[in-house]
């Protein structure tokens, strides 16, 4: 099918597209980034924006850049800018690694970074990257900028606490030290969909025991998210099979699976841990 017909603006400046924006959002105007899954969902009529504000010829949105103790990742930031050596240190590991696992090359080489957090499948890589990681997410609308914790941010499937009217500008992801070792494996039953859940983890050994641990599940429940019980499970304890085998069995006793016709939730919940020892594993490797 072909979308319905729309109005399609191209503002060159964020002033001009936050104004647009507000005069187009309350009819149900909307913002397209890479389009990769805005235009998808347009052609089935699932959804039928009557004005598309194109950001991709806004100036400064390109911005991919360490500031202070932050990586900064502009609206315009494709996955694939992401790539192996692009960011320096642990978190440039982080998102590398999890840029492969996004769809396949088309999509990585189109959507954006942003643009996947304002669309939040509760699967999306970069949505767990950021629950994981703290991100803070920088909202531009007429009526001002707001930062909003990743923790706020995301609220349920494909609900955020973006308003109709605000641009997602950037993201700011911190800094993981260098020592720092990462986990992340997820399932999905063909290359390049949707993870049926992914886990995320980091963190640091200090005097050999765990110190600083990110645990974090995605597509397994509605959105993305941290769970602190696990990460107290998991600090000051040595990183053995011990601790692994315990934390996986708690992260998947403590999650609200998700369910669908072809995943029950004990399905999921036991996905999780397999996938949570897989990932702990691959930190001690
Ligand atoms: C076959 C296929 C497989 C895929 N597999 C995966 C996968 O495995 N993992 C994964 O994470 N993703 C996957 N995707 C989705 C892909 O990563 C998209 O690129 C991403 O979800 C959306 O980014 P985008 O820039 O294309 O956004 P768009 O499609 O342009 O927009 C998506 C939504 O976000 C809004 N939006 C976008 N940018 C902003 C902004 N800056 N401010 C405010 N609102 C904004 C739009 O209004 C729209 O509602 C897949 C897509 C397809 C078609």
């Amino acid at each position: 099918m072909k979308p319905a017909a729309f109005v399609y603006h191209r503002p060159e400046t964020l002033e001009e597209a936050v104004r647009i924006l507000a005069e187009v959002a309350p009819g149900d105007g909307r913002v397209i980034a890479g389009g990769q899954s805005l235009v998808p969902i347009m052609a089935f009529r699932m959804a039928r924006p009557p004005d598309l504000v194109d950001i991709n010829r806004v100036a400064g949105l390109d911005r991919l850049a360490v500031v202070g103790d932050r990586l900064v990742i502009g609206a315009r930031v494709r996955h694939r800018a992401l790539h192996e050596g692009a960011v320096p240190g642990a978190t440039g590991v982080l998102l590398a690694r999890l840029m492969h696992h996004i769809a396949h090359a088309p999509i990585r080489t189109r959507g954006t970074f942003c643009g996947s957090l304002a669309h939040s499948d509760p699967s999306s890589e970069w949505c767990l990257a950021a629950a994981a990681l703290d991100a803070v997410l920088v909202a531009q609308s007429m009526r001002g900028v707001r930062e909003i914790a990743a923790c706020d941010f995301f609220q349920g499937v494909m609900t955020t606490d973006l308003q109709p009217d605000e641009i997602l500008v950037e993201a700011r992801l911190p800094l993981l030290p260098d020592d720092t070792r990462i986990g992340f494996v997820e399932f999905s039953r063909r290359a390049g969909d949707f993870a049926l859940a992914a886990v995320l983890v980091t963190y640091r050994i200090v005097d050999g025991k765990i110190a600083e641990p990110r645990f974090a599940i995605g597509g397994a429940e509605a959105f993305p998210r941290r769970l602190a019980a696990v990460e107290a499970r998991l600090t000051g304890a040595a990183p053995d099979a011990t601790t692994w085998s315990d934390a996986a069995a708690q992260a998947a006793a403590l999650i609200e699976p998700l369910e669908d016709a072809a995943t029950t939730g004990d399905y999921r919940r036991d996905l999780v841990r397999a996938l949570s020892l897989r990932a702990f594993e691959q930190t001690s490797a």
